[in-house]
């Protein structure tokens, strides 16, 4: 068998592990229990572990839904860098014996893997996409939903217009279109004789905070790696004097100065201001002031899609202010979700919220569902009325 095993990208800032890599593995670990069952096979969920000092990170990988971890810990892995990364990575997938280290039964052919994932993060959406070029094969992105199965297709380039059966196909669901349109990507080898070629691995970087991770279980994973029903691999990379052409000499992490990772509450925008955006900022300002909170916006506005005053657009139209998984990850106690729909990117940066207000005039909006209290109205309507009633509270407690 040319492809196997699901390879899962484990991701860490300098030692601590992103919840999207628990999130990953429980959904790898839940797909190839299910694969294997079905195709009566026996493969997978391998881990690639890349950094500097992190062997301590492979147990957790095994916790969290792994069979095997492919270490590479080097002090030029210590962060992320993009050629050093994929270089690495790719080395260890295209590497037979390296594989069978990791899973004894893997196949003499084994070229390369059957699927890969990525988290859609700063790092994952960088680095899938430089790997999948290298390994010469598609990758869909940010996906929130994936099945593996079996589906006729027949397609005028593909199949040379024949029906064909495609057998473990990975179905990629990513949310288009303000999360309206789920689109369906898929990655299928050419059975066209004429252009015959194939597309493996099939891959994909995952939006965070959309799979369960596993419940772990500490201590399990030293005790199945000491009686080998887990194992960790050690890959040595090599660099070249051309890999190390530029280094990471001093590392940062700049808090910008709107601090929204800090606010206890937060006054969240979107396109939903659009029939009178510089009246209705101004309110929300007034609102948030009131609140004591600090505002965000949605993505789109980050565009400067609407016509306002430069001190406006300045303010408030900026990349620091966008929640979701381009965005901040936000926890608030509250979460003011203002003109919003609710697409699953913005709720991947603000569903850790503790209590969470939309005001919306669409009752079958999807922030709807992610809601504590659902204000079904137009903010020019809603928004004066809380505004007012806070003033009063405000009057009353001056006596
Ligand atoms: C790869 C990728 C990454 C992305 N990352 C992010 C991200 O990090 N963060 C993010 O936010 N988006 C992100 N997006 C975009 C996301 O998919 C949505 O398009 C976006 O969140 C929609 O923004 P919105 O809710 O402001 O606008 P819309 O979806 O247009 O919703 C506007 C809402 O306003 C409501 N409304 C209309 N009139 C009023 C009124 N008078 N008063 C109150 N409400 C009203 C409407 O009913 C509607 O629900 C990303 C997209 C992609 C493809």
């Amino acid at each position: 068998m040319r492809y196997q095993h699901m390879f899962v990208l484990f991701e860490h800032d300098d030692g601590n592990v992103l919840n999207v890599s628990y999130e990953m593995l429980g959904e790898a670990r839940r797909l190839m229990d299910g694969f294997n069952r079905r195709y009566a096979l026996n493969e997978k969920v391998i881990a690639i572990l890349l950094g500097h000092n992190v062997r301590e990170l492979a147990y957790r990988a095994i916790d969290a839904g792994a069979d095997a971890v492919i270490l590479a810990d080097h002090e030029e892995l210590r962060y992320p860098r993009v050629n050093l990364y994929t270089k690495v990575i790719c080395s260890i997938v295209r590497d037979r014996m390296l594989v069978k280290q990791a899973e004894p039964s893997t196949s003499d052919e084994y070229v390369k893997p059957r699927y890969m994932l990525f988290g859609a993060d700063s790092i994952g959406r960088h680095i899938s996409a430089t790997v999948l070029a290298e390994l010469e094969s598609g990758l869909a992105s940010d996906v929130n939903k994936l099945v593996i199965d079996d589906v006729m297709i027949t397609h005028q380039y593909k199949t040379n217009g024949k029906p064909e059966l495609y057998r473990q196909v990975l179905f990629m669901y990513r949310p288009d279109f303000s999360g309206f349109l789920w689109t369906q990507i898929l990655c299928l080898d050419n059975k066209n004789p004429t252009i015959a070629r194939e597309y493996s691995p099939q891959a994909c970087s995952v939006i965070p905070g959309v799979f369960e991770p596993l419940q772990q279980h500490d201590g399990d994973a030293r005790k199945r790696v000491e009686e080998g029903y887990a194992r960790i691999v050690e890959y040595k990379p090599e660099f070249s004097n051309d890999d190390l052409k530029y280094r990471i000499v001093s590392r940062q992490i700049v808090r910008d100065e709107i601090g929204l990772e800090d606010s206890r509450v937060v006054v969240a925008f979107g396109r939903g201001i659009k029939d009178d955006p510089e009246g209705n900022i101004r309110m929300i300002e007034e609102f948030a002031n009131l609140l004591g909170a600090k505002v965000a916006i949605s993505l789109p506005l980050s565009k400067q899609p609407f016509n306002v005053s430069s001190t406006l657009k300045e303010k408030y139209f900026i990349p620091a202010r966008v929640v979701g998984s381009s965005g901040k990850k936000v926890a608030p106690k509250l979460y003011i979700a203002i003109g919003i729909s609710g697409a699953m990117h913005h709720l991947a940066g603000m569903k850790e919220s503790d209590t969470v207000i939309a005001i919306n005039p669409d009752p079958d909006a999807p922030i709807k569902d992610e809601s504590d209290i659902f204000i079904q109205g137009r903010l020019e309507d809603v928004l004066p009325i809380l505004i007012e009633s806070i003033r009063g509270s405000e009057r009353e407690v001056r006596g």
